[in-house]
């Protein structure tokens, strides 16, 4: 059973440890490791029956030193301040790790969509566009999917923030439909940099994702399509799971027609296959595992019987401090989330570039500046973990993102 880190505290941590690889004042870093801001709301929403709910509800702003801030929102009834406040800060570090012109933020409801109507899911989602209005803007605060959201309530964010600036403005938020601005290839771009991290961590390793098995938990957006596009290369998926259960196909399974499975019925548990709990599957020995759900996935007590060679995080923060050093002991590579699941922002970016030229991109073009922008990051973190004989792969990303931010934070001056 994971046990319940802190996300903020976790945060602090990591930047703690990687703080000594960088030439940085005690203060500036200290400075570097709180939000600037935070919105805590509270959003009144009328429900089909007529009466009223309440709803928390936050956005934080960690850092705007490199670019307006930049992180999705998400829907779940796990949310909190702090939650929000670390999603916010691993934001500013993803997007620095991977050199594209934002800072950090995050936002998240408290809430479990699933029982809610879609008309019901639509008001709060205007309810909190209207308050989130003053805060966000194409070159202020750009937010995009997460957890439980998607296409559907960032065209509806869109929509409530164009009509009430009466102006159009797509690029306020990214991760919209095709036709409502979005992007080629943003919907697979989580899954894909997954993919592509895991598949240079391998060649880097002298060793070839498509001999690996590999294991996934949780089968949303990120990890099923992480999981099809390693299939697509060969590896094997001998274990999915969803917050429901996992199956098990030590010959291999189809990401694909899995994700068809949980399409129809609401989870994989329904598929052929040996069925197994998360905690067994993220204990399977397979050369790769893949956590795809949420923060706290894998703790110090799990990670003693994680048997995998390579993890790389498709979640944010699915591994904590303590477990994270428990596999630095036994030598097992964690490709941080900053990295593997960078893709999502990073096509978030094309698709505000392309907002902002109004002017749209093939698939093809964005896959291929994705592939670029993510082996080119890959290059920096192993340089830096190979000069300075970081302990991890996190501590050299991390030590690479921090001094992004430092720079950009030194060069403004502090303010007032
Ligand atoms: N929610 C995604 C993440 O955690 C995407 C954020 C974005 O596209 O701004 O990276």
């Amino acid at each position: 059973m994971a046990d319940q880190a802190n996300p903020f505290d976790s945060l602090q941590e990591q930047l703690d440890a990687a703080a000594e690889y960088v030439d940085a004042r005690d203060d500036v870093l200290e400075r570097l490791k709180h939000p600037e801001r935070v919105l805590e709301t509270t959003l009144s929403v009328e429900l089909d029956d007529g009466s009223i709910e309440l709803f928390d509800a936050y956005r934080s702003q960690f850092n705007g030193d490199r670019g307006p801030y930049k992180g999705g929102i998400r829907y779940h009834p796990g949310v909190t301040r702090d939650e929000v406040k670390a999603l916010s800060g691993w934001m500013a570090y993803k997007c620095a790790i991977v050199d594209i012109p934002y800072g950090g933020g995050k936002g998240g409801i408290e809430v479990d969509p699933a029982n809610y109507s879609e008309s019901e899911l639509e008001r709060l989602t205007r309810a909190f566009a209207a308050e989130l209005r003053p805060l966000i803007g194409e070159d202020r605060d750009i937010p995009a999917p997460d957890v439980n959201t998607g296409q559907r309530e960032m065209n509806w964010i869109k929509d409530t923030y164009e009509t009430l600036e009466h102006t159009t403005a797509p690029g306020v938020i990214t991760g919209k439909a095709l036709d409502s601005g979005g992007s080629e290839g943003r919907v697979e771009a989580t899954g894909r940099s997954t993919m592509l991290t895991a598949r240079e961590t391998f060649a880097w390793l002298g060793r070839d994702l498509s001999e690996a098995t590999v294991a996934v938990q949780g089968y949303g957006n990120a990890g099923s399509i992480a999981a099809r596009l390693i299939d697509e290369q060969g590896g094997t998926i001998v274990a999915v799971s969803d917050s429901s259960g996992g199956i098990y196909d030590p010959e291999g399974l189809d990401a694909e027609a899995v994700a068809d499975t949980k399409a129809e019925t609401g989870s994989v548990v329904d598929h052929a296959g040996e069925e197994i709990s998360n905690d067994e599957l993220l204990t399977l020995d397979v050369d790769l595992l893949i956590p795809a759900a949420l923060e706290n996935a894998i703790d110090e007590a799990l990670a003693h019987d994680v048997e995998a060679d390579v993890i790389t995080e498709a979640a944010n923060g699915p591994i904590t401090p303590a477990a994270d050093e428990v596999l630095a002991d036994k030598e097992v590579y964690v490709v941080p989330d900053i990295l593997a699941n960078a893709g999502g922002v990073v096509v978030s970016y094309f698709e505000w570039v392309q907002n902002r030229q109004r002017f749209s991109w093939t698939e093809e073009r964005v896959n291929d500046e994705l592939e670029a922008v993510i082996t080119d990051a890959f290059d920096d973190l192993v340089e830096a973990h190979e000069t300075n004989g970081t302990p991890t792969l996190r501590t050299a990303a991390y030590a690479v993102a921090i001094e992004r931010v430092v720079d950009a934070y030194t060069q403004a001056g502090n303010w007032p």
